[in-house]
């Protein structure tokens, strides 16, 4: 039989990666013997770190698919974060906890929830299915769901993402906060990468509204540490405005310990910070407080004041 492809997005992060593997392993369990985990891109530090922890292989990486082929998508639904010939491909099913921007001609089995992490909706599904969650597979939902919600302190985070973390913690027999801790600053080592990597490490291209916009998310344990680099990365910055034609580039700088976010926003439509959060730029940059989550607390305010 033709193999099922499971992958999640593209800059892939700690639950792109980890729930293709879960996934893979839920199908397994369910009969489907021809699903294989992939990922469309490298793996990051916070993600390389988890892998070498639990000393798990990482999903196949694949930049192309065959027309045709069956797949699934785990952690993203959305074309433009997804394989180039998405339309061509036969989605068998989602497991995502994103906006909905997917259509297709056929029906499929979609299951979204608003929780923090889709590694959430499997612990759940796994549960449904009476299949064994093993100590691996416990692992690498706890992992998962710790980065999406750093450390369940983002706005994000639900009661059904505390309640999963704390019965895989027992699984996987960790003591979740100094793990998750370890885990999260492994991945806030910017050390090896050059401004270029840094700034499409994991960056979001998102329409608000007509403002054509890249928003990118680095988290560090010292703000003032990346801040060292503010004039590279702004060249750098700039050179992607023009090169892809933006109106507005955010970098996120999150704080995981304090949980706050400097911004560095350049662009001509870079007042709409201003706008949206009450503050003002100086220098390019400002503090925003208590600001983690891209997805709830940056996207939908900006897409509000554009
Ligand atoms: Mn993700
Ligand atoms: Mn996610």
């Amino acid at each position: 039989m033709a193999e099922t492809y499971i992958f999640g997005h593209k800059n892939p992060d700690t639950d792109s990666i980890t729930s293709s593997l879960v996934m893979a392993n839920l199908e397994h369990e369910l009969g489907n013997e021809d699903a294989v985990s992939c990922r469309l891109g490298n793996l990051n530090k916070e993600t390389q770190y988890v892998l070498d922890y639990f000393n798990i292989d990482a999903p196949k990486l694949i930049d192309s698919i065959e027309d045709g082929s069956d797949v699934i998508l785990v952690d993203h639904n959305s074309p433009s974060e997804s394989v180039e010939n998405l339309e061509n491909l036969n989605i068998l099913k989602v497991v995502d906890h994103h906006k909905i921007s997917l259509e297709t001609s056929y029906p499929l089995f979609y299951r979204a929830e608003p929780v923090g992490c889709s590694e959430t909706i499997l612990y759940k599904l796994y549960n449904e299915n009476n299949v064994e969650i093993s100590k691996e597979i416990a692992s690498l939902m706890l992992s998962a769901i710790i980065s999406d919600t750093l450390l369940l302190k983002s706005p994000t985070t639900t009661d059904d993402d505390i309640k999963a973390v704390e019965e895989l913690a027992k699984i996987a027999d960790v003591d979740y906060e100094s793990y998750g801790l370890d885990m999260l600053k492994a991945g806030t080592d910017l050390s090896d990468f050059s401004i270029d990597e840094i700034l499409s490490l994991d960056a979001k291209q998102v329409d608000l509204k007509n403002v054509k916009s890249i928003i990118n998310q680095v988290n560090t344990a010292s703000i003032p540490d990346v801040l060292e680099m503010k004039d590279e990365l702004e060249a750098g910055i700039n050179k992607i405005i023009e090169d892809e034609n933006l109106d507005i580039f955010i970098l996120l700088i999150t704080d995981i310990i304090n949980s706050n976010s400097q911004v560095i926003v350049l662009g001509k439509d870079a007042d709409l910070v201003e706008k949206a959060y009450g503050v003002e730029l100086k220098d390019n940059t400002a503090l925003l407080k208590g600001v983690v989550s891209r997805k709830k607390q940056v996207i939908p305010i900006l897409t509000e004041n554009a």
